[in-house]
């Protein structure tokens, strides 16, 4: 797709303003109803398409992404334009600098769109707790499109965007592509920089693109990916072009299959899809092993408390002070109003949503004196086994297959006032996370509902920093 766009441009066949225009014709058209945006860059997109133009014009080389409309989930700072996280907290916030994906992807040319909606800071699986809006999703309006960044999967699913960019913090990019039937990859912990990203749960957030093919991904990686002093957990990437490791030759791979992902839990319309797309890797050339995670059973539990602990602190600067709404004023004040503590317990009162207060309870109470060593400290342990099952997995194979998610999407409401039917969302993406490997979405199959034919996706997890095998592997299987 992106390749092809590439093409066409350089070729005269299409100019970056037209397509950039015919991308925002599309948004007008079609955003009343998919809703994924919340902030659009009009003018700031047609110039840097007409900079690309003039470029291309001159007979100067442009980069793959040059001049290609994209979208950015509104978690990521784009100097002097609003970046809210989709809270009230952070409604009238500008953000005075790039994120380093953001300056990467402008120094490469990339036309940005917009911002789109998540769930408020990135909690949740649905998109439906944004403080603004509720995304749809395109291929049933009825339904949600996944979360949390079901508004970078809705615009790419929807044609109101070329590719994404998401963060996946416990599957945010991968369960929405999912949903979505588009592509989601998960980098390896360390391989994106998170400067920039406003911070939810630091040692498990990762930047991932949100593309329509495995190629597009890979090319997107390529050029967010590498070390950044502002992010002391960033990797050398050492320049590689993901792109280039696509040689659609899985044949020798050994794929894991973890029996605990296969149990009776897991519906027999999904099994049956990812057992039909196991079958295709292995007529594909690749050998499938059985293996085990003996701590699989644990991995919901001790992200539901470590993610929490994270959070509870990475929220506190949200005082009403720093950022965004300041509530100081006796009127609108719901405490009494008038001094310093007031404000910070109005602003976070007015400003913040439901989830976003449960999590930041949650995390305080594990991490409390006294509770500490009986939730925090202990999940951090089972963390720690966690991974060293994937490190023992990945000693006799080379990757791991999934579903992505235990079902299609589901129905707007549906699990909103269920809170456990919506953790369980993520149960098949988490562990990535917890463990740190890279992990990509990508279509298997559809089920139908209602007359409509809804995307599955299945889910790859990769060895540390092995985003080439794992990337070969998806796109081997798109393209067969
Ligand atoms: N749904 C998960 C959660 O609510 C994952 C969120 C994410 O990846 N940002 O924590």
């Amino acid at each position: 797709m992106i390749r092809q766009l590439h093409e066409n441009l350089k070729s005269g066949k299409v100019t970056s303003v037209e397509l950039t225009q015919k991308y925002f014709d599309e948004i007008d058209e079609k955003d009343k109803n998919i809703l994924a945006y919340l902030t659009l860059h009009k003018e700031e997109a047609l110039a840097e398409a007409q900079r690309i133009d003039d470029k291309i014009k001159k007979g100067e080389e442009i980069d793959l992404l040059s001049g290609i409309p994209m979208a950015l989930k509104d978690n990521m700072c784009v100097q002097g334009g609003r970046t809210t996280a989709a809270s009230k907290i952070l409604d009238n916030y500008i953000a005075p600098y790039d994120a380093t994906v953001v300056k990467k992807l402008k120094k490469q040319g990339a036309v940005i769109l917009g911002k789109t909606n998540m769930d408020e800071f990135a909690m949740g699986s649905s998109t439906e707790n944004s403080a603004y809006q509720k995304t749809k999703n395109p291929h049933d309006l009825n339904r949600v499109p996944g979360g949390t960044s079901g508004g970078s999967a809705a615009a790419v699913a929807g044609g109101l965007a070329v590719y994404a960019l998401g963060s996946d913090t416990g599957g945010s990019v991968r369960q929405p592509a999912s949903f979505c039937g588009v592509v989601g990859l998960k980098p390896t912990y360390g391989r994106v920089s998170r400067h920039g990203l406003i911070a939810m749960a630091s040692s498990f957030d990762q930047i991932g693109p949100v593309t329509q093919t495995v190629e597009d991904a890979a090319i997107v990686l390529s050029r967010i990916a590498g070390r950044d002093k502002k992010d002391a957990t960033s990797a050398k990437s050492g320049g590689k072009l993901y792109e280039d490791y696509l040689q659609g030759d899985i044949r020798g791979m050994k794929i894991g299959v973890p029996k605990e992902y296969f149990s009776d839990d897991l519906s027999s319309e999904i099994k049956e899809i990812s057992i039909k797309a196991l079958e295709k890797f292995k007529k594909l050339g690749a050998e499938l092993v059985e293996i085990n995670i003996p701590h699989n059973e644990y991995a919901l539990p001790v992200y539901y408390i470590t993610v929490p602990s994270e959070i509870s602190s990475n929220m506190a600067r949200f005082d009403g002070i720093r950022y965004g709404l300041s509530v100081d004023d006796q009127e609108q004040s719901k405490i009494g109003g008038g001094n310093l503590l007031e404000t910070y317990l109005d602003s976070r009162e007015i400003g913040l949503g439901t989830e976003v207060k449960r999590r930041i309870m949650l995390g305080t109470y594990a991490l409390s004196a006294g509770y500490y060593d009986a939730y925090y400290k202990k999940a951090q342990k089972v963390r720690r086994l966690l991974k060293q099952d994937f490190e023992k997995a990945f000693e006799s194979v080379d990757l791991i297959f999934s579903p992505t998610a235990p079902e299609p999407a589901f129905k707007i409401g549906e699990k909103t006032t269920d809170l456990l039917q919506m953790y369980l969302s993520d149960i098949y993406t988490v562990t990535a996370n917890l463990v740190g490997v890279p992990a990509i979405s990508f279509p298997i199959g559809t089920v139908e509902r209602e007359g409509k034919n809804l995307p599955i996706g299945g889910q790859l997890m990769g060895r540390w920093f092995g985003e080439e095998e794992l990337l070969n592997a998806a796109h081997t299987f798109e393209i067969n």
